[in-house]
């Protein structure tokens, strides 16, 4: 079974994580997608993925889109399960580095079409 994106995104609004993996090359997909990014086998199965993780990769955003709170907040790809997925921070004071756990708190829906998870530290 595939994923489309408005399957993704209702289940990020239920606060689960779905993903795709790949039973070719073993790769897991965080976000949905028509092939696998590593092998493009277009024989993907949809999982449910972990709703907790550790920062891959973190950043700030200073400067945020049109529409969105003002910068200031942080952004992180979180590896949950085999999967990496781009979320939001929850506490605008709180900083987290490379490698904390941190647990799918939340998520941001200020553009309705495209919510986003957020993040909280654990
Ligand atoms: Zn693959």
């Amino acid at each position: 079974m595939s994923l489309s994106y408005a399957e993704w995104a209702s289940a990020v609004r239920e606060g689960s994580l779905l993903g795709l993996a790949c039973e070719e090359c073993g790769h897991t997909n965080g976000v949905p997608t028509g092939a696998c990014p590593h092998c493009g086998n277009r024989d993907l199965q949809q999982v449910s993925l972990p709703t907790e993780g550790t920062v891959h990769t973190e950043t700030t955003i200073q400067v945020p889109p049109d529409g969105f709170d003002e910068g200031g907040y942080q952004v992180a790809v979180v590896e949950v399960g085999d999967a990496r997925v781009m979320g939001r921070i929850a506490d605008e004071s709180a900083s987290v580095a490379i490698g904390d756990a941190v647990a799918l708190s939340g998520v941001i829906t200020e553009d309705d079409d495209h919510p986003a998870p957020v993040f909280e530290p654990v």
